[in-house]
């Protein structure tokens, strides 16, 4: 995880350094060879580690930043903004 500086503050807690996520989901697939090769698929998503809030995942760093910093200011509600959920 990184963490973001110079970015919005969380809009539903206020929490100033939200966080930037790095995943990989490895796929497994047999060649015809019988040789295992590893595809790696990377997504990210930014995550206010207080209240958990994220956005949705992107494709590059750059997207999910972008996502996190086009909401409103301030949202009462986390169902408001389709960008954002909870587990
Ligand atoms: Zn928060």
């Amino acid at each position: 995880m990184e963490k973001l500086l110079n970015v919005k503050p969380c809009p539903f807690c206020g929490y100033a350094n939200p966080f930037l996520v790095k995943e990989k989901d490895y796929d497994a697939n047999i060649h015809d060879n019988e040789e295992k090769v590893r595809k790696a698929e990377v997504w990210f998503y930014v995550v206010c580690l207080k209240c958990k809030v994220k956005t949705q995942e992107e494709s590059s760093r750059e997207r999910a930043i972008a996502r996190w910093e086009q909401r409103k200011e301030k949202q009462n509600d986390v169902h408001d903004v389709a960008e954002f959920y909870k587990d």
